[in-house]
């Protein structure tokens, strides 16, 4: 009798050379229950036929080192990180591609060899998807909010072409610490509006974006402060609220005549950068967006 040397031998699959072992990536985060990535990951792994796992971790801040070394030691060839550890995750991490460094903040952590290099593409899906509706070369941009998705976007629009940015912030620090950022990291000008009062935005801009967390679910019908009436025709005014995908700013910003870009698009924009960095293979947006639409019920 031939002896059997593999544990779970099976001359049939060893011939055909297949391979039981998935591709792993995934997510860290906390709380972790209510992001939807894994769907629109997973339904984008199938349409590609990958053998591939996305699998959305709840992980404590105090738990984010093991994670991290869990992920290495299980072959895991990248995953993303979401609130609170896109900064804390840095010094678990080999380096920083460059975007991540000049952001000061991770999303995206992709296997190299050995290493684990931090990438950030936030900024990156919002560019690809505000490309789909216009040049953003020479544009001047307002930007509501000055948080971790702000900083993303200020920074990529930027290097992207943006050639002006104003950061209409509540608070002021953070405010000046995103001008700082463009203004040292990029071409682009910048300066800060301290907003305490409802806002007009300039004519002559010509893009508008909310990167506040304004708007999102279940408070989908609030409003950021700002002057309706100095929105209209020939601005394009982007959301990075996914859900709902149409958002009050969104609908009534194309009631006054302006094009609208949704929150949606950045976050499919973004996981197709992400899959591409992990497994080399370009996914179907379109399925991706399905899969979000049917979560939010869209
Ligand atoms: P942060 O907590 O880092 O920043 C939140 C920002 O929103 C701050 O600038 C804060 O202002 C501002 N803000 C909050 N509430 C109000 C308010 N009532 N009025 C005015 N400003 C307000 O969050 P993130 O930047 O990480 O995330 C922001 C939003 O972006 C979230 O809703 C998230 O879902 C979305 N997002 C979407 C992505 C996508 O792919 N579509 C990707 C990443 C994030 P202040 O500094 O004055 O407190």
């Amino acid at each position: 009798m031939p002896v059997q040397s593999m544990p779970f031998g099976n001359e049939d699959s060893m011939t055909q050379n297949r391979s039981f072992v998935s591709t792993l990536t995934g997510s860290f985060s906390t709380p972790a229950a209510d992001n939807p990535t894994v769907a629109m990951v997973e339904a984008a792994y199938r349409a590609l036929g990958l053998d591939a796992r996305y699998l959305n971790c709840d992980v404590q801040p105090e738990g984010l080192a093991d994670a991290v070394r869990g992920a290495r030691a299980m072959g895991w060839v990248g995953f993303n990180c979401s609130l609170p550890h896109k900064v804390a995750v840095v010094e678990h991490l080999d380096r920083l591609a460059g975007s991540a460094q000049a952001i000061g903040a991770v999303n995206c952590v992709v296997r190299e060899g050995q290493e684990l290099v931090g990438e950030n593409t936030d900024g990156q899906g919002f560019v690809s998807s505000l490309r789909t509706v216009v040049d953003p070369a020479g544009a001047s941009m307002v930007l509501f909010g000055a948080g971790g998705a702000a900083r993303a976007i200020a920074v990529e629009s930027a290097l992207a072409g943006v050639a002006e940015v104003t950061v209409v912030n509540r608070d002021p620090g953070r405010g000046a610490s995103l001008v700082d950022l463009v203004e040292r990291a990029t071409p682009a000008r910048a300066r800060q509006v301290v907003w305490d009062h409802t806002y007009a935005v300039p004519a002559g801009t010509s893009i508008v974006v909310n990167s506040t967390s304004v708007g999102l679910a279940p408070h989908g019908d609030a409003l950021i402060e700002v002057d309706l009436d100095s929105i209209g025709p020939g601005m394009l005014v982007a959301d990075v609220i996914p859900n709902p995908a149409e958002t009050r700013l969104l609908r009534e910003a194309a009631e006054r005549g302006a094009e609208t870009l949704d929150g949606l698009g950045m976050l499919v924009e973004q996981g197709a950068i992400a899959i591409g960095l992990w497994t080399g293979a370009e996914p179907d947006r379109a399925v991706m967006r399905q899969a979000l639409e049917d979560v939010f019920g869209a």
